[in-house]
């Protein structure tokens, strides 16, 4: 599967947000962060378009942005799509998958979602694989 010859085409996005981590030494204070978002999705070779492109960069750009739109400036703690699980960074990267996942079977098919990066601060990254 994946030595099949492929595109890998990325698109970032940001939101700000508060979280708490019970049970973590400080994380378990509410605080802030500037997340950072990036969504790489996977186009075979053989699907690239007829205009030379296997998926517009902006159609990535839309998919990640709709997966966080929900998490500006709020407390995800409060949120139900992290109802019993802490949201960790590791949290984020799945939920964001899931949904970017669930949107481009919707909207574009070809593309599949390769990977989810996503970093709390801007030296602490998680990457998330769905596959
Ligand atoms: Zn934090």
């Amino acid at each position: 599967m994946t030595t099949m010859p492929h595109f890998l085409l990325s698109a970032e996005t940001s939101f700000s947000a508060a979280h708490r981590l019970p049970g973590v030494d400080r994380c378990d204070r509410i605080h802030g962060h500037d997340w950072r978002v990036r969504l790489t999705v996977r186009v075979d070779a053989a699907a690239l378009g007829a205009n030379g492109m296997a998926v517009d960069f902006r159609e990535v750009e839309r998919t990640a942005r709709a997966a966080v739109e929900d998490f500006e400036h709020r407390d995800l703690n409060q949120l139900d799509a992290f109802a019993g699980t802490a949201p960790t960074a590791e949290q984020v990267a799945r939920i964001v998958s899931d949904r970017a996942h669930a949107q481009l079977a919707r909207s574009t098919p070809a593309a599949r979602v390769e990977e989810v990066e996503v970093w709390e601060t801007p030296t602490y990254r998680v990457v998330y694989r769905p596959s």
